[in-house]
């Protein structure tokens, strides 16, 4: 029998934990948190973890944030669930729509809300090929993304989601392209200048279209910065070299910003980072601060005209959650971008270049290849020879026993791939930072010296 306080037989026995290594946690025990605050995570045991993830990037304004609380107790109060289905809808719903019209990069936005980013990437896909038909191309229905995308798990988004994540389930559907990930640093050859490397991206794309053909493609989605493909900022230029190509053909632009938009990369979205503007934005995540679970589709002028008159025609878009547009999750939306907006954006800035410094630093150490990162997202990858960039046999799996010393030593940090992926939320003092630089890298120090 298992003893009622001990919590990690509990969590164990009837719980399943997703995207979780076992041996690791059959070895080292399940952490079970109780509460939160600031940017720290307590556990059963009273220990304190500083969160270096924002939990899985979304608590950007820390674990206990009053004004988020008094919102959600508020909405709660006056009206505490509605959907959004046959012609009703909540206020709240209504003015968050407006809301991120106002906010979104592009004029006339229109606005369809899911309860994840998964499904907002399921909805977009449904959406593109919905309109293509009613426009009379039921042909283009192939959806082109790049290898270490990430775009979620629902059956569309995960084949939409790069290796490793798919192909134990059978997936991608048939359909689902993949393009080369725009990391120069790996996927640079021997001798390859950035520019060049940019440049066969965008002639592979011209490849793919020409080859797929193009009235075949319903879309193309990117992260601007891809997350949990480890962090990866684009190769200089790329997104420059890619959009003609894809414009030339007349094939959509989805920005995947479910990690990046809220100001993860000192931005409102990182495709203001990156300076395009893309025909759809797929938000969740940080949409709430973490608060609630809410994802959504943000249609740009031209898409929502077309889907608007796709929907006329068809006289229904039969689609939807039952929580869709939950007027709580709403509030919380809207105190959170005004929180985005009235500061957290600034501390984003403000923090940036500590953020970097800090990165820059570790990644002196003989065992890390390279550091990587915009605004506060960033990671640091474990190489075993750094002339070389000989990565460490994946057995070994490095970063997670890096992430796991650091779990020991009271820092939450995520292992991928073999990267140490650092995202921080943006309530973070400098003391803090500071904090999160000392734990990591006697973390490293510790991991290497034991493989050494
Ligand atoms: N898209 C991106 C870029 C993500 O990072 C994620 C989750 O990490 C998703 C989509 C999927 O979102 P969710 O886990 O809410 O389904």
């Amino acid at each position: 029998t298992v003893l009622p306080d001990d919590w990690d037989a509990r969590a164990k026995r009837h719980s399943f934990f997703g995207f979780t290594d076992l041996p690791s946690i059959a070895e080292r025990g399940t952490v079970v948190l109780t509460r939160g605050e600031g940017p720290y995570v307590i556990d059963t045991e009273g220990r304190r973890y500083l969160d270096a993830n924002s939990g899985l990037w979304n608590m950007i304004a820390g674990f206990d944030h009053p004004e988020l609380i008094a919102t959600a107790q508020a909405q709660y109060a006056r009206f505490p669930g509605y959907h959004a289905f046959f012609g009703r809808m909540a206020d709240t719903t209504v003015e968050l729509s407006e809301t991120l019209a106002e906010v979104a990069p592009f004029e006339d936005a229109k606005v369809f809300y899911t309860n994840s980013g998964s499904e907002a990437n399921d909805t977009m896909v449904k959406m593109l090929w919905f309109l293509h038909a009613a426009e009379g191309r039921p042909q283009a229905r192939k959806i082109l993304t790049r290898g270490n995308a990430y775009h979620g798990v629902t059956v569309v988004s995960a084949s939409m989601t790069g290796k490793p994540y798919n192909s134990v389930f059978g997936l991608p559907l048939p359909g689902f392209i993949h393009l080369t990930c725009p990391h120069f640093w790996r996927e640079g050859r021997d001798g390859e200048s950035e520019a060049a490397f940019t440049a066969r991206l965008a002639a592979e794309l011209e490849e793919v279209i020409a080859r797929e053909g193009a009235d075949t493609i319903a879309g193309f989605f990117a992260e601007p910065v891809q997350g949990a493909g480890g962090v990866i900022p684009p190769s200089e230029g790329y997104f420059d070299a890619i959009l003609p190509v894809l414009r030339a053909h007349g094939i959509p632009v989805i920005a995947d910003e479910v990690i990046t938009g809220f100001g993860r990369t000192g931005e409102l979205w990182g495709c203001e980072s990156y300076g395009f503007v893309p025909d759809a934005i797929i938000s969740s995540k940080a949409l709430t601060a973490g608060f609630f679970p809410m994802g959504a589709v943000i249609l740009g002028p031209e898409l929502s005209d077309r889907m608007s008159r796709a929907v006329d025609a068809i006289e229904e878009f039969p689609h939807g959650f039952t929580a869709s547009g939950h007027p709580v999750g709403c509030a919380i939306a809207l105190k959170a971008i005004e929180l985005v907006r009235g500061g957290l954006l600034d501390d984003v800035r403000r923090l940036t270049p500590r953020f970097e410094a800090g990165l820059a630093k570790l990644a002196a150490h003989p065992h890390i290849g390279e550091w990587r990162g915009r605004g506060l997202m960033g990671a640091l990858e474990a190489v075993k020879d750094k002339a070389t960039k000989t990565p460490w046999d994946s057995h070994l799996s490095v970063s997670e026993r890096i992430a796991n010393t650091c779990t020991d030593h009271g820092l939450i940090c995520r292992p991928l791939g073999q990267s140490i992926v650092l995202c921080p939320p943006f309530i973070m003092t400098d003391a803090q930072m500071d904090e999160m630089f000392d734990k990591l890298g006697g973390a490293l120090d510790e991991v290497f010296a034991g493989l050494a």
